[in-house]
């Protein structure tokens, strides 16, 4: 095995503990030797908490999007300054090991060297055309390149509108209303997918948000992960009528939940049957489980395997917003200006996210690059496993390339949860007093027990023997 190029990108030393900045710091971050001109000692430092009072009285619960509000885990959100490598520094100047990486798109960790000049270089061309350009024919070019499913992919700005269109082009390709997904599968919040199962097989989903009306998600059936009976039930009574199968093929919105070969592959068989689509999520575990996506795992494991639709984001745009649906060049030709489905976007492809992604894609396509983050991403979870074993904790724990989860079962000897209800079962106290435990240590683990967790490039193995370090001062009782 190759090892991964060695990175060019200063770092600072690994710490297990918090640290405040260096007295001869000339910005309020901790960076050593950082120089932003932003602020200087001499300016007033707000704590997190007054930023939290203070973001309270102008953003909804003091946030932008729900789970930063730290509500699952209780405390005061870190408000962030700045990050750079595997670390970031929050308004008090405290250092923590990043396990959230944005919730996905650092693969790379932060500030690395050549996408920042990629997409310096790209802003000083120009932020916005409203034109094509040709890099976002060179980033299409290259994801394309990585997966095989998708022969034609367009560009969009998030997650959440990716899905949608990847749902309403599969309804225009079918010309039938009627979906699947899978409990504790996130595909952002279009209105059809915020969606609870209804009483049974034969009833449609209930709206998980008030403003969804019902007759929304009345087409939208909600399954259990993982369950092959009841999918072969589900088909059986409403196949005709299903335009797709939605799926999260590595679950990163319920934790870290892989769904089994023998399920993904019983989901093909039956949507190839019946003429439904199957589109994969990969928003979250594309570029990131592996170069060619969960897709190309299940490739290896089933012959001949492919989704139909394929759903990408998060490391796509390496921290920018930009997101991609793509599929056969026959189903792609179904979108506007080619055919009916409509679709459309102000900032889709925009220059300086093109810039980031394909300079991200361009980084992790080197040679060895996902051996080595898998091995890293394993080391810290056999670590995890270690320390809780060594202090008498029931702790099971997954990964994939740079994605892993962990759970603290109720009960010892129980496996890995295979879906949403067994994974919302495991110790909840556990897991926040656990999760606050690392906090105070430097160590930022994503703040819900239902979250997955993201190890990048630029953790070395320093960084992740410290977070072990401290996950076993956190475990002690
Ligand atoms: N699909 C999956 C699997 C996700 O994890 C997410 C976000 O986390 C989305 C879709 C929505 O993406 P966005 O937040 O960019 O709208």
């Amino acid at each position: 095995m190759k090892k991964t190029k060695k990175r060019s990108m200063a770092k600072t030393p690994p710490t297990p503990t918090a640290r405040r900045p260096p007295a001869t710091s000339t910005d309020n971050t901790g960076a050593p030797g950082a120089r932003t001109g932003a602020r200087t000692l001499a300016t007033p430092v707000s704590s997190n908490a007054e930023l939290f009072e203070r973001a309270q009285r102008s953003i909804p619960g003091g946030v932008n999007s729900p789970v930063r509000a730290f509500r699952a885990v209780g405390g005061t959100p870190r408000f962030i300054a700045r990050a750079q490598g595997a670390y970031m520094w929050d308004a008090e100047g405290k250092q923590y090991i990043d396990y959230i990486g944005s919730w996905g798109p650092m693969i790379l960790g932060h500030g690395h060297p050549a996408v920042l000049a990629a997409v310096q270089k790209a802003a000083t061309e120009g932020f916005s055309f409203g034109a094509p350009t040709e890099r976002e024919v060179e980033l299409a070019e290259t994801i394309l390149a990585l997966v095989p499913s998708c022969e034609q992919i367009r560009l969009v700005s998030s997650g959440t509108e990716a899905a949608m269109s990847a749902i309403r082009l599969a309804r225009g390709a079918t010309g039938r209303s009627k979906l699947i997904k899978f409990e504790g599968c996130y595909h952002g919040h279009a209105d059809a997918l915020l969606v609870k199962a209804g009483s049974g097989l034969a009833t449609f989903g209930n709206p998980t948000s008030a403003g969804v009306p019902p007759e929304v998600v009345q087409h939208t059936l909600v399954l259990t992960y993982n369950d092959i009976e009841q999918l072969e039930e589900a088909f059986k009574i409403h196949g005709p009528e299903l335009a797709c199968v939605m799926i999260e093929p590595i679950a990163g919105n319920m934790n870290f939940v892989r769904a089994t070969v023998p399920f993904m592959k019983r989901i093909r068989e039956l949507c190839t049957q019946h003429g439904a689509l199957l589109v994969f999520d990969e928003v979250m575990c594309g570029f990131r489980v592996a170069l060619g996506s969960a897709q190309s795992l299940y490739a290896q494991a089933i012959p001949g395997f492919a989704p139909d639709v394929s759903v990408f984001g998060k490391v796509i745009g390496g921290g920018m917003p930009l997101a991609a649906f793509g599929a056969s060049r026959k189903i792609m030709s179904l979108l506007a200006p080619l055919g009916p489905v409509y679709q459309a976007g102000t900032l889709s492809g925009n220059p300086v996210a093109t810039a980031c992604g394909l300079a991200t894609l361009r980084e992790i396509s080197q040679p060895g690059f996902f051996e080595a983050l898998g091995a890293r991403t394993r080391r810290l979870v056999d670590g995890l496993s270690a320390a809780a074993a060594d202090a008498g904790v029931p702790f099971v724990g997954d990964c994939q390339g740079g994605m892993f989860g962990f759970f603290f079962p109720r009960n010892r000897g129980e496996g890995l949860p295979q879906n949403y209800a067994t994974v919302m079962a495991t110790d909840q106290a556990r897991f926040n007093s656990f999760f606050h435990g690392l906090l105070d240590r430097g160590v930022y683990l994503a703040p819900a027990l239902y979250e997955a967790g993201f190890v990048s490039a630029a953790h070395s193995d320093a960084d992740i023997d410290a977070t072990v370090a401290a996950a076993r001062a956190a475990l002690q009782p």
